[in-house]
Order: C-alpha cells, then structure tokens, then sequence
C-alpha cells in the first residue's frame, strides 16, 4: 500500500529527455522540513518499487571517487548502517553523493538537502545522529492524508530530539524489535522497522517537559535563521562568531558574567577563540554553541553580525536568564514497554540478557531500570548468569574431549585457545 500511494505524486513528475533517473522534487526542500539527502535516495528507489541500497549499488557506487569508494554489496551494507548518514552532514560525502544524484537526475536542488545549507562549513563532530530517528505521529498522519513517507532532515540533527508540530519525543528505535534503523533501506516500505518491518507510526507514552519544549523551539528558531542566511549570503561566517566572541572577551568582567551565565568555565571560552597559550582554536560543536547562545538569549547569528548583541546581554543586568538545557535528562521510562520486553527475555522469547544488555536495548540506563525494575533485573542477573555458566560448562567438556582426541602439541595450542575465548586468559 505504501508505493501505491506515490502514484499521484509520480503522475506529475517530469521526466526530463536526458535525465538517467526520475527527476523526482525532493519534499518541502529550502524549508525547516526539506527532506535529507538519505531519505530522498530511498525515496527514489522506492518510485521505481526497487531497493534503494542496489540502486546505490548500480547508479552511484560506480560514480564514486577514489577516497569514498565502496568495493563490494557487503562494505555497502555496513555503510548503508552507518556512515551513510555522514552525506546528510557538512563533509566530503556531502558535496560528493548530493552532485552525483544532481547529475543522474537533472535536479539541481539536491545539495540543499544537506547541513551544508544550514550550518556551512562548521565540522560535523556531534552534528548528526548515528542513527535515523521519526516522529510516528507525523508518520501516522501522512499516511492518514495519503502523503509520501518521508525522513526530514531535521530528524537527522542530534540536538534535535523533539517534534514540535506534535510536541513528542522523535524515537530512534523500533517499538516493537527495540533496534536501530538502517539509514539506506535494503528493500523495507517507508514508515516500516527496516529490521523487522512493524509499521513505525506508533507513538510510545513519553511525557515531554515545558522547558525542553521550549529550547527545541528556540533551536528550530535559530537554525532557519542560519539557514536563510546560508540561501541569501552564500556562506556561513563561523569564524566571524569566534572574532566577535573574542570582542567580546577583550573588555573587562565580560568573561566571568559569561561563565556565570553560562555555566562554561572561563577557560572554555578562551579554547574556542584560540587563545590561553594555544596556538590553536578549538571550535565547539554546533549543539555546544547554541546552549551557550541559549543561555545568553542571542542567536549565533546575531554574534556572528556583531559583538553589540552579546555586550548588551553582558551589560544589562535585568535580562530575563533562560537555564543552559542539559543535555542528559531523560524522557520518562516507559514502564509498558519495558515490561513487556523483561517478562519476554524472561519467558525465553530472547536469548537470556543481563540487566546491563536489557537497558541498553531498551534505550536507558541501567541504573534507572534497576530504580523501576529491582526484582525483574535481579532475576534477570540471575537467569543471564545461570546461562553462561551452562554455556561455559558445555564448551569445556566439548573442548576436553577435542584435547584428548588430538596429539599433544596440538592439544596443548587448543586449550589454550579456549581458555582465551572463556576469558581465562589475555
Ligand atoms: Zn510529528
Ligand atoms: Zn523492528
């Protein structure tokens, strides 16, 4: 049903003469939900009904420069899970994957599906996610209006973990097999699990708090502002942020009432416009620069512009202070889903897990699931370990009968091979 639904849109799509693929408009492009340049390669396969990582395999891969080459379907795979979301971002892959898919397509509007457009040339360390994340209720309701699936780019950025239209948490695991999505699906319909294609647009119960609201709103803000800044100017002035900051530092007191504001220790500050006895600037990532403008209520752009906006801050005492959003509170557990996934490791429906590998799964941290879960993680502990031992028990026999079957010398390497792989030995 899912490809069905594409008929519409693909009726209008011209078809250029020359044009080796569909010349297919990428979603609500040169705006804060234009499509990322991942969700638009698996939405091009899926116009042709096909798999968007052998579409990669046949149409780019053999287009691919010396540095980025991928040699064989398996390094694909392993890409397609991992770095591939590196092409949404501001580095090599980047500019190379969004020039190709221009030339095959003839659509000369593709580079602006990555950060490039929104964030210039700022390094891409801790920009994007490792993994894609979704809003179900965005799912569920374009599905409901008969619109394409797709994945914004918004979705990709790390410090993005909101949607705000549906004020919920954006997931990056599926309900239903708790794994992680592969950023160029084989062959899985959009809006489905890629690894075991439960449909993806069920929301989890996650109660979202005021303030977080709040400072996701504050940074969709201030990312338009940049990226309309990128479509007018050009070019992103990041060094020009440093320079005014550095301004800014020069005059006397401004850099305690910044860390006071802050909550960044002086030093920081000196680290990123490269002084403190370093001939080198260290630039902090772009989430590191928005909680600090965050915290002293300017934009990025605005400092970039000018030093004034930031002294004022300084200088004006009466300025309404916003808190530095902390970066590591957690939604609320989600007691159902854990539930039910502990009483499934402990029916035997999964391999036995620790309390350790279940939290993983689930997301959280082990400590606030023995908070919730005492009983359910010490039988779990229990179980986990009482298989090990079983496991541990079955190979040493195995292995004492390999040794008295063997010759010596042989024997003796064998053992000592176990040992290694039971831990015994280094
Ligand atoms: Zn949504
Ligand atoms: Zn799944």
């Amino acid at each position: 049903m899912d490809l069905e639904m594409y008929a519409d849109e693909h009726l209008g799509m011209e078809m250029p003469p020359r044009s080796r693929l569909y010349h297919l408009p990428p979603r609500s492009v040169g705006t804060l939900w234009g499509e990322s340049l991942t969700g638009y390669i698996n939405r091009l396969a899926w116009a042709y009904r096909g798999s968007p990582r052998v579409l990669v395999a046949q149409e780019i891969v053999p287009q691919l420069s010396g540095s980025l080459q991928i040699h064989s379907f398996a390094q694909l795979a392993t890409f397609s899970r991992s770095s591939a979301m590196g092409m949404n971002g501001t580095g090599d892959l980047a500019v190379e994957w969004p020039t190709i898919l221009e030339g095959l397509t003839l659509r000369p509007d593709l580079h602006l599906l990555t950060l490039r457009s929104w964030v210039g040339d700022l390094p891409s360390r801790g920009l994007l996610r490792k993994k894609p994340a979704w809003c179900s209720l965005c799912y569920t309701e374009w599905r409901k209006q008969g619109l394409s699936i797709y994945q914004p780019l918004l979705w990709m950025v790390q410090m993005v973990t909101m949607c705000l239209r549906h004020q919920i948490q954006l997931e990056d695991r599926c309900p239903h097999c708790q794994k992680y999505q592969s950023i160029i699906t084989l062959k899985t319909t959009p809006g489905h699990c890629t690894q075991c294609h439960t449909w993806l647009g069920k929301p989890l119960d996650v109660v979202v708090e005021q303030e977080a609201i709040h400072w996701q709103e504050w940074v969709l803000h201030s990312l338009e502002d940049l990226h309309k800044e990128y479509v007018n100017a050009g070019v992103l002035p990041w060094e020009q942020f440093f320079a005014n900051l550095a301004i800014c530092l020069k005059e006397w007191g401004v850099c305690s009432k910044l860390a006071g504001l802050t909550g960044f220790s002086r030093d920081v500050f000196y680290l990123w416009v490269g002084r403190k006895n370093r001939s080198y600037a260290h630039s902090p990532s772009l989430e590191t620069i928005f909680e600090f403008c965050y915290a002293c209520n300017v934009t990025p752009l605005q400092v970039m512009k000018t030093s004034d906006t930031l002294l004022q801050v300084v200088r004006d005492e009466t300025q309404l202070q916003q808190r530095r959003p902390s970066r590591f509170t957690r939604s609320r557990v989600d007691q159902e889903r854990c539930l039910e996934f502990i009483q499934a490791v402990l029916d035997g429906q999964e391999v036995p897990l620790g309390a350790y590998q279940v939290a993983r799964r689930l997301g959280y941290d082990t400590r606030l699931l023995v908070y919730h879960f005492p009983q359910e993680c010490k039988l779990l502990t229990q179980r986990a370990q009482a298989y090990r031992k079983q496991r541990r028990e079955k190979r040493e026999a195995q292995v004492c009968e390999e040794v008295r079957q063997a010759g010596m010398p042989k024997a003796i390497a064998t053992w000592h091979a176990v040992r290694r792989e039971l831990g015994y030995e280094s």
